[in-house]
């Protein structure tokens, strides 16, 4: 029996429905019909990138929506508080027919959503962040000020078992595409997430 979705912890759900690339951070859970992600939390459906917004800046003003502007066309999948401006809803509709119609948006989500599932991601050494650890976001927009939460449960209790000598061992052994996550899982008795997160350092950041 696994955990239910209600034992999870929201922060725990709303960052696994995340897939955090070097420029947007996608949605890859439920959308609505305009392409934003839906997330249910405290009792009712919001929009994931208006509880992010609040996240990262605080509660959003009567009469106002929150719009995006990504780096090269906008991504209504996108999540990225950096991506985010506060308008007024003529401002926001505005931006919508501008930049084409809502069923376009809705499309250009799923296109992304395709784009960075898991499976696509460059792993290891290519992985973005051994690229560019220059762009990984700092300070208020930190996954880990946002998610702190998640943070604390990865390192102490889905990978308890590990240490740091094995840690290293582990990323010494992977080598993408030959020597894979799941026979690392068996072999270390983890599960095939919590490989990918320590090959990719999101899991155990502060070994070498
Ligand atoms: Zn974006």
């Amino acid at each position: 029996m696994g955990r239910s979705k209600k034992d999870v912890h929201p922060d725990e759900r709303y960052g696994n429905s995340v897939r955090i690339t070097e420029t947007c951070w996608v949605w890859i859970a439920n959308t609505n019909k305009h392409g934003y992600g839906r997330f249910y939390y405290n009792g009712k459906y919001t929009l994931a990138h208006r509880l992010m917004w609040e996240w990262a800046y605080g509660p959003i003003p009567d009469g106002m929506g929150v719009c995006h502007n990504c780096i090269g066309g906008d991504n209504p999948a996108c999540v990225n508080p950096k991506h985010l401006w506060l308008g007024t809803q003529k401002e926001n509709c505005q931006d919508a027919s501008r930049k084409g119609t809502l069923s376009a948006a809705r499309s250009r989500g799923e296109e992304w959503k395709k784009r960075f599932s898991m499976r696509s991601l460059p792993k290891g050494d290519k992985h973005w962040t051994h690229l560019h650890p220059e762009r990984i976001p700092r300070g208020v927009t930190h996954y880990k000020k946002l998610f702190p939460k998640k943070g604390v449960r990865g390192a102490r209790v889905n990978t308890a078992k590990l240490t740091p000598e094995l840690v290293r061992q582990m990323r010494q052994e992977y080598i993408p595409w030959k020597v894979s996550t799941p026979s690392l899982a068996r072999k270390y008795g983890i599960s095939k997430a919590q490989v990918y997160k320590i090959v990719t350092h999101q899991f155990w950041k502060h070994v070498e």
